[in-house]
């Protein structure tokens, strides 16, 4: 134990824990949420501090879950069950000699399965399949605030998962994950670019593809779309070529697009980037695109690197996409005009299947595509600006908000566009935590009025 200082990934939120507990077993952990003396309040756990916000920030006790870290395939059930510390990397490489992939597949591979099994995530849905790691998990086994077991199943307690899904380490602290697992699937890539403003339609951008992912380039009036089509199972072996093309396309994203606007932070390197971009996909294209396994789109963000990029998220409904994505165009366009920034990097819009399966899902009501602005500035301030004002555009757009992932959230935003669905999460966690054992600041900012959050 000691005091310690956590900074997230981007480094654009900090945790200063007065205590590190490292629990070694359950016990361990039931000991961490009991005595009050020793751990002091908020405990807070934390993953791989892979979020956008400060949603693991604690002044209290900061739990690091490294010694959860089992892993256990079952074929028979075709599930995998982890330690909270294991991260989607890592289950992948479990699964891949089974021939099986997780349901969803974001690109993020350091995130722990003890934070997506009760945050959000988002990934391409792949023919209206899930697009939120959450939704596969049936089964998690949590210490409560009150440090007692929790075992919760999707056959047994659906209700009970449906609101630790989205969670966000309010009611416990997760040790141990039940994912559902599936046979893997070899994807095929291909590249088109179209204009953003008029936008393509959700069939134009698809082009008869299984899912997409796709870079929107507002300052260029230019959406790129990465279409993604089932080719064949796990066992469709892609050849030499598809694969150093894959991985030139993941490191391009990785790192490579960032290391130049970080090292030159100017407009004109922006916007030549921008068409460097979309050139270089388009020679990738003309080259046949390439063939890739589902899971091999998890990538390895981590810590030792000279360039960072930050991002926010809003998922919009796909019925509001016409109207949004012009808007967006010219937001960008204006606040470039009133302030002279532009954002370094091209947005990501995933599209993802309506998802009812967690209380807070960004999906809920309808299909969404998410607009996430990217910036190689993290702490700069008119960055902050940029999303402050994008908050209130994507949340008059219906948008709904990833507490993990979408930046300076206030609570009037919050209740705005989570309404409802926010006011029966927050009675939850009033009842089963009254003692505000595992409330931070952060949380508590998004619960009562007036803060605005990092
Ligand atoms: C470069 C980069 C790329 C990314 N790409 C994607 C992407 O493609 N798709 C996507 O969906 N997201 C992406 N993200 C966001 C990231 O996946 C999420 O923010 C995720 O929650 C991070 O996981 P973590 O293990 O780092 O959790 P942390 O950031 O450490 O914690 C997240 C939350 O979970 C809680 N928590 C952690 N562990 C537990 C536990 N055992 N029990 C209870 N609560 C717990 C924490 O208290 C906190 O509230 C990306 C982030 C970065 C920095």
């Amino acid at each position: 134990m000691g005091s310690a200082l956590f900074t997230n990934w981007s480094g654009t939120a900090v945790s200063k824990p007065q205590v590190v507990a490292v629990p070694r077993n359950l016990d361990e952990l039931q000991e961490v949420l009991t005595n009050h003396d020793r751990y002091p309040s908020p405990v807070r756990a934390a993953g791989s501090f892979h979020s956008l916000t400060a949603c693991f920030e604690t002044t209290g006790t900061q739990v690091l879950m490294k010694s959860f870290d089992k892993i256990e395939v079952d074929r028979a059930s075709q599930t995998i069950t982890v330690g909270a510390a294991v991260s989607m990397v890592k289950i992948r490489d479990a699964l891949r000699p089974h021939g099986m992939q997780t349901e969803v597949t974001p690109e993020i591979g350091n995130a722990t399965a003890g934070s997506v099994a009760c945050g959000g995530t988002k990934d391409a849905s792949i023919r209206n399949g899930l697009g939120q790691v959450a939704s596969t998990v049936v089964g998690v086994k949590m210490v409560n605030p009150i440090g007692e077991v929790e075992s919760i199943t999707a056959d047994e307690n659906p209700d009970r998962l449906f609101e630790i899904r989205s969670s966000y380490g309010l009611l416990g602290v997760i040790f141990e994950v039940t994912f559902r697992t599936q046979p893997a699937v070899t994807l095929a890539y291909d590249y088109r670019n179209f204009r953003l403003d008029p936008p393509p339609t959700r069939a134009e951008l698809l082009g008869g593809a299984d899912g997409m992912l796709s870079f929107a380039q507002p300052y260029a009036n230019r959406i790129i779309v990465e279409r993604r089509f089932v080719v064949g199972n796990g066992e469709v072996v892609p050849s030499r070529f598809s694969r150093l093309k894959r991985r030139v396309r993941d490191k391009t994203w990785e790192s490579g697009v960032s290391t130049l606007p970080t090292l030159l932070p100017f407009n004109w390197l922006y916007n030549a980037q921008d068409h460097s971009l979309a050139y270089q996909l388009q020679v990738l294209r003309g080259l046949g695109g390439y063939r890739g396994r589902r899971y091999d789109s998890t990538i390895d963000f981590n810590f030792k690197r000279r360039s960072f990029f930050d991002f926010s998220f809003w998922a919009i409904p796909a019925s509001r996409w016409a109207q949004f994505a012009p808007t967006y165009r010219r937001f960008c366009e204006d606040f470039r005009r009133e302030t002279g920034f532009r954002s370094s990097l091209p947005s990501e819009v995933y599209w993802m299947a309506q998802d009812r399966n967690s209380l807070l899902s960004p999906s809920v009501d309808e299909d969404v595509f998410t607009m996430d602005p990217v910036d190689t500035r993290p702490n700069d301030q008119l960055w902050d600006e940029l999303n402050r004002r994008f908050n209130i555009l994507a949340a008059g757009f219906g948008g709904r908000p990833l507490l993990n992932q979408t930046k300076h959230l206030t609570r009037e935003l919050v209740q705005q566009t989570l309404g409802k669905d926010w006011d029966r999460f927050v009675a939850i966690r009033d009842e089963e935590d009254a003692g505000e054992r595992l409330l931070n600041g952060y949380f508590r900012g998004l619960i009562q009025p007036n803060n605005v959050q990092t």
